[in-house]
């Protein structure tokens, strides 16, 4: 409390005169609120990839991000108040990361770090890696880098405390866990052969009925002309190879003929 500037909470019109204005603040609840939360965010302690090498370092004593009031990372979500997604996101991964995110209290808010988090980065559409953590949880700030330095995280933790300041009690579509009741627990992605998002599974089955039909089941479905290209190139692709591989085997083989021939050569030079 010590570096309080109450002149940072005076949110009213009305003057206070000079004398006072050290020790008086008139302000609204949101204000003293939103200052406390974020002047004492937790976050979650857990990293994922390279990505949280630059977080452990931003916490160590050169950044150092107890600054603003982050120093406290806890073990456990129950306790947390802010999850930073710092690394790759893998199909294996953000089935326990949404367990987490859903154990943590509300407010709550989560930070993508990095590319990876971001959108996947260097292993975006790669067989195991989720494009992004925001497919699945509701990402409030994205820190762009590969990884990002320790300066840009403090960076992208400033921007949380804005985003948080300017948040209202009274608005509750903005801040969803001022309204009545908690809400409602983000489903967990189901691993499978492929992990799948519950959130989708009316689509999923709609498709597959369609396609159990022989139908056109979705945008992923190429229309019907360029369908037909495919279906063309795919046939005549074996064709292509078949050929190809009997030339192939016709340069080989003439190519075993002259070494044969040169051989026989050298034998009869040798007078074998
Ligand atoms: S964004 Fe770069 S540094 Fe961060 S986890 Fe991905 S590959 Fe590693």
């Amino acid at each position: 409390m010590s570096d309080l500037n109450l002149r940072e909470l005076h949110n009213t019109e009305f003057p206070i005169p000079d004398e006072l204005q050290s020790n008086l603040a008139i302000t609204s609840l949101s204000k003293v609120y939103n200052w406390s939360r974020r002047s004492s965010m937790w976050p979650l302690l857990f990293g994922l990839a390279c990505c949280a090498i630059e977080m452990i370092g931003t916490a160590a004593s050169r950044f150092d991000f107890s600054r603003f009031g982050m120093e406290v990372m806890r073990g456990s979500p129950r306790q947390s108040d802010l999850m930073i997604v710092s690394g790759t996101v893998t199909k294996k991964m953000i089935v326990p990361i949404v367990r987490l995110y859903n154990q943590m209290p509300e407010p709550k808010y989560v930070l993508a770090m990095g590319a990876c988090a971001s959108g996947g980065g260097p292993f975006k559409e790669g067989y195991n890696v989720v494009s992004g953590v925001d497919k699945y949880l509701p990402v409030d700030v994205y820190v762009p880098g590969c990884p990002p330095t320790p300066q840009a995280l403090i960076h992208g933790l400033i921007a949380l405390q804005k985003k948080i300041d300017g948040q209202s009690l009274a608005n509750m579509d903005d801040v969803p866990w001022y309204g009545v009741g908690p809400s409602e627990p983000t489903p967990i992605p189901i691993l499978g052969p492929d992990v799948i998002d519950p959130r989708q599974m009316d689509i999923i089955r709609r498709q597959a009925e369609l396609a159990a039909l022989g139908k056109p089941y979705g945008v992923r479905e190429l229309p019907a002309p360029q369908m037909k290209a495919v279906v063309a190139a795919k046939g005549a692709a074996p064709a292509a190879a078949a050929a190809d591989g009997g030339e192939v085997d016709a340069a080989k083989a003439e190519r075993l003929r002259k070494r044969e021939e040169a051989l026989a050569r050298k034998h009869a030079a040798k007078g074998e």
